[in-house]
């Protein structure tokens, strides 16, 4: 499931940098996250970097795009084919094994 920014965003931009796939651009009225670049931070983190980081909880899950780990560790490999992830990659979907 990719994330996607609410209404509660006022457009601070903390969560920018924390991406790394480079999927949040400023909108307007709110942030917005590109669903085709968003991979939940499957590959690099355990956790949604940027919904860590807003103050407002305005990153969330988006039901509108509800994908597997499978499809979201695979977009991570061709966005960054640089990167040997390897089968031990950090996953929310693994959090807590
Ligand atoms: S961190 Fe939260 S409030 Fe700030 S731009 Fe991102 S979504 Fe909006
Ligand atoms: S969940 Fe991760 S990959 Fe998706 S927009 Fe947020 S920081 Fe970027």
């Amino acid at each position: 499931m990719a994330t996607k920014i609410n209404e509660d965003c006022f457009r601070c931009g903390a969560c920018r940098a924390p991406c790394p796939n480079e999927a949040i651009s400023r909108g307007d009225p709110i942030f917005v996250i590109d669903p085709l670049l968003c991979t939940e931070c499957v590959g690099f983190d355990d956790k949604q970097a940027c919904a860590e980081v807003c103050p407002v909880d305005g990153c969330v899950a988006d039901p509108e795009h509800v994908e597997t780990e499978e499809v979201l560790i695979e977009r991570a490999r061709a966005l960054h084919p640089d990167i040997d992830f390897g089968e031990n990659y950090k996953s929310r979907f693994r959090k807590g094994e």
